[in-house]
């Protein structure tokens, strides 16, 4: 493989939010910089309502999220759909595998966030195409359809209100004793119609062929079974995130956050980190934001230092 035109200076794993910002703000510094995600968007995609946006008002993930990517593309960022399998040290920087090839790089940034956590009920991946995972933002496939909704929080919320008056039926099934989260989202979910909730219940089996799903068992924690009509589940319990391919280059908390310094810096030279990803708090579209710029800058300052040539930084302070 021709490596020469896989070096980078700067290479950015994750498409979110935190990764499309990191990325803007090296490619203004000046270094190349690649990045490479599995898809572009991130967490923000799957969401049909944002309103804590600063300047922007009310938009939706996908148009908020393209708004990101085009800005980054136009500042320079070279993007590459694809995987991170693995990333190991070299002697001037990183490696990092995906099945498209190695890419090299001087400095890397990690921003892969979160994904939506599994149902982990037997059988679930015979059902992949009945069983969807976050709030569905296009709907119109789901019209009529009998839809149970796992999880008890803000996005199991945002996804009922969704399919309100879209769907036949709408079962909420959760393990608490009712829907904890925002306010706002109490109140919508109290007055949606053709929506009943199943508190204290858990999902425990699947029922129908494979891609056909027919129904499905909950358990109340009282002992009692129900078996319920749906043709189509919703999992909405809650994000994890997935670091094997991090190895063990940077430390970790034990909720596998990567564990940063303010400036975004981990435990490894040359490896800096941002988003959702980190044990930054508040996972928000605008403090991912405020993180990529940060470690976009700070990975940039790393180079220019190895270079000879410290960056200025705020103040005229050069570092
Ligand atoms: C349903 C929902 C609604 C939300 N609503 C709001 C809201 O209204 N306001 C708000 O401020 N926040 C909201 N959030 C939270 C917000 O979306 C997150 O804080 C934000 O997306 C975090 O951005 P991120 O870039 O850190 O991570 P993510 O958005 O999780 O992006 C991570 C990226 O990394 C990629 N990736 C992961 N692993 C790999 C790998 N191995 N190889 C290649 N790529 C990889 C993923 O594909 C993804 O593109 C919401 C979240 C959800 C789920």
């Amino acid at each position: 493989m021709d490596t020469s035109e896989q070096q980078y200076e700067v290479i950015v794993i994750g498409g979110g939010a935190a990764g499309l910002t990191a990325g803007l703000f090296v490619a203004r510094q000046g270094y190349s910089v690649l990045l490479i995600s599995k898809e572009f968007g991130g967490q923000t995609f799957t969401t049909d309502e944002i309103e804590n946006y600063p300047g922007i008002g009310r938009i939706t993930g996908p148009a908020l999220m393209q708004a990101f990517v085009y800005q980054a593309r136009e500042a320079g960022v070279t993007m590459e759909h694809a995987m991170v399998q693995s990333i190991h040290k070299e002697e001037s920087g990183h490696a990092v595998t995906t099945p498209k090839g190695e890419f090299h790089c001087r400095a890397l940034i990690v921003a892969h966030g979160k994904s939506p956590r599994h149902l982990g009920v037997e059988r679930e991946a015979e059902f992949f195409n009945d069983i969807a995972y976050g709030v569905p933002h296009d709907t119109v496939l789901l019209k009529g359809k009998n839809i149970a909704v796992v999880g008890g929080a803000n996005s199991a919320m945002q996804a009922i209100i969704a399919l309100n008056g879209i769907a036949k039926n709408i079962y909420g099934i959760v393990r608490a004793e009712n829907y904890r989260g925002e306010a706002p989202l109490l109140k919508k979910i109290a007055q949606c119609t053709n929506f009943t909730p199943h508190f204290s219940s858990t999902l425990t089996a699947f029922t129908g062929e494979p891609r056909q799903l027919e129904g499905i068992a909950i358990v109340n924690t009282d002992g009692t079974e129900t078996s319920l009509d749906v043709d189509y589940i919703i999992g909405a319990m809650g994000l994890e995130t997935n670091v094997t391919f991090l190895s063990d280059l940077v430390a970790l908390d034990d909720k596998k956050q990567v564990i940063i310094d303010n400036q975004c810096q981990t435990s490894a030279e040359g490896i800096f980190a941002c988003g959702d990803a980190t044990t930054s708090p508040y996972k928000q579209i605008v403090i991912s934001a405020g993180e990529g710029a940060k470690a976009g800058l700070t990975a940039a300052r790393y180079i220019a230092a190895k270079e000879g040539t410290p960056m200025v930084i705020d103040w005229g302070y050069r570092g």
